[in-house]
């Protein structure tokens, strides 16, 4: 049975060019970055040339650029990297309900450590308010941490407002921009983003490569101690074929955006018109306008989103429930509560998210499906 993708919020395919930029470091070219010799030396300079890249995508200069093992692993070196090194001045963060657990868990742990987190609210679009942040801020707040982009409704939050309400108060400004990266233009430096965190596996390269940026002049604590990798900050032999990948993945998605974005946005809105024109009670979960171009969530009243994943596989169509970390935990997501969705309505979630092997004929397929299944599990 041919298989339909459309959980790329979960993971993307690794694109076929990306692969091949990366083979050769795992083949002949294996040298070690920190080696003197010839093959260390190229892998040295396939590191800093996939830095540029990363940092031509996002503005930045290579040197703000620090590679890390995964999305999860540069959120919560922001976070702990900042508070750390910024506690002597005060020890409140500010986040908001709906980030992604590599940021809420992160949060969580600092509180055990004596720091304060203030968890913001959204709105029933997910975004959250600039005077509830505004009113939050405290004499102690030294850093605000805010998704670009939210992992299971698309919602793209108000982020060159928050950089600048951060910037007058003189906080730090962390974003998780790893659903973002790629999928909608971002400019640090106009933006005013002081961090941001992006992964790899989320555009089209492999999993097990994250970055992480850091603008200069900022200090933060590294979490991983040994040798003098990545200016000290982040021991460890380097991934050297992951951030070659990694670095070919933002050149292409840097060419392609534009393009990327409208055939993405194309498909996402054709199969919302369909929803909303053939399967009755149906809600469209987070805003319309301030939305990532490939995302969709909808709640099918009456339907268990667990047996719809179900029915869907067995028509090899995968697609998620929430976020790819909650399913199996049983819990209605909690940024769908966070928008003030009942149980029921959570429960009956769906969220598609599309990628660039996507076409027109899936989506028609994919639609055809649902208003099947739906119908079955309502009767
Ligand atoms: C996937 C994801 C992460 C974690 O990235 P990994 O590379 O899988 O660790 C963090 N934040 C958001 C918003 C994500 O979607």
């Amino acid at each position: 049975m041919k298989i339909r993708y459309f959980d790329n919020a979960a993971t993307t395919r690794i694109k076929e060019e990306v692969l091949e930029e990366m083979l050769p470091y795992l083949k002949g070219q294996f040298g070690n970055p920190s080696s003197m010799y010839t093959i260390g030396r190229g892998a040295r300079r396939a590191v800093e040339e996939a830095r540029i890249k990363v940092a031509k995508l996002i503005n930045c200069a290579p040197n703000e650029i620090y590679f890390t093992g995964c999305g999860s692993e540069s959120d919560n070196t922001a976070i702990k990297g900042i508070a750390y090194a910024n506690s002597y001045r005060g020890r409140h963060i500010i986040t908001s309900k709906i980030e992604h657990p590599a940021v809420l868990h992160t949060c969580e742990v600092l509180e055990k450590q004596g720091f304060q987190v203030t968890y913001l609210d959204v709105n029933s679009d997910g975004l959250i308010g600039l005077e509830n942040l505004r009113n939050s801020i405290r004499n102690d707040t030294i850093l605000i941490t805010i998704m670009f982009a939210n992992n299971e409704i698309g919602t793209l939050e108000p982020i060159y407002e928050i950089a600048k309400i951060a910037k007058m108060y003189n906080i730090i400004f962390h974003t998780d921009a790893v659903q973002a990266c790629g999928n909608v233009p971002i400019d640090v430096k106009t933006m005013g983003i002081d961090l941001l965190s992006l992964s790899g596996h989320k555009l089209y390269a492999p999993k097990g490569i994250g970055a992480l940026y850091v603008r200069n002049g900022i200090e933060f604590e590294r979490l991983i101690d040994g040798g003098h990798q990545e200016k000290n900050k982040r021991a460890g032999t380097e991934n050297v074929a992951g951030i070659v990948a990694l670095g070919k993945a933002c050149e292409l998605a840097m060419i392609n955006l534009e393009s990327h974005m409208n055939y993405l946005k194309n498909l996402r809105d054709h199969y919302i018109e369909q929803v909303e024109k053939r399967i009755p009670n149906v809600k469209l979960n987070g805003s319309l306008e301030r939305r990532l171009p490939g995302n969709a969530n909808f709640s099918f009243e009456g339907v268990d989103g667990e047996a719809l994943l179900l029915n869907l596989d067995a028509k090899g169509i995968c697609a998620s429930s929430g976020s790819a970390c909650s399913t199996g935990s049983m819990n209605p997501s909690h940024v769908l509560k966070a928008i003030g969705l009942s149980d029921m309505m959570a429960e009956g979630a769906l969220r598609t998210t599309f990628g660039e092997e996507n076409t027109m004929e899936d989506v028609d397929y994919l639609v055809e499906c649902l208003e099947k299944i739906v119908k079955k599990l309502r009767d």
